[in-house]
């Protein structure tokens, strides 16, 4: 798994901890013979809720990379699985500052994402795709800029995704 210096300890953990399909998935603890109800995915209702559906295939998530892609300005993103998540910027032939900042926005929405599924079944909260959105994009801004004191960003750059720093 690929870690990202500028994002919180607590994004690249819960990345390794996905890597190893060590999330409280319905579909991985069924596996440990807990009972889960339905195996279907708390954020679409329409499939069976595993790692890789969760992060790439789930229907919900797909509103969210495209959100990410039209704001990072790159091409729209078929992610299949969790691995995809993490290598698709292999294909995007930027700059290795871009794809590492587009990598940590990915680690930061795979962490928000499953807060958000969490913030669903344990407190009825509704899943709503412009506000997960917008977080994103804050603890993005919040998070880079106090790792890389060397090369802050202005909110408005940031928000346009557009500055000097790649
Ligand atoms: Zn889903």
């Amino acid at each position: 798994m690929r870690w990202c210096k500028w994002i919180p300890a607590k994004c690249n953990v819960f990345m390794w901890r996905a890597w190893l399909d060590r999330i409280p998935t319905k579909v991985a603890l069924s596996k440990r013979n807990i009972n889960v109800g339905n195996n279907l995915c708390v954020l679409c209702d329409e499939a069976e809720e595993t790692v890789d559906h969760v992060f790439a295939g789930c229907r919900f998530t797909d509103g969210i990379w495209n959100g990410v892609a039209s704001w990072c300005r790159i091409p729209h993103l078929f992610l299949f699985s969790l691995h995809d998540v993490q290598n698709v910027n292999d294909q995007l032939g930027y700059s290795l500052v871009k794809k590492d900042i587009i990598l940590g926005i990915m680690m930061i929405a795979c962490w928000r994402i499953w807060k958000m599924r969490n913030e669903k079944v344990f407190k009825a909260a509704n899943a709503i795709t412009t506000q997960v959105l917008s977080d994103i994009k804050s603890l993005s801004f919040l998070w880079f800029n106090s790792r890389r004191k060397s090369a802050r960003v202005g909110w408005k750059e940031w928000q346009s995704f557009s500055f000097d720093v790649m």
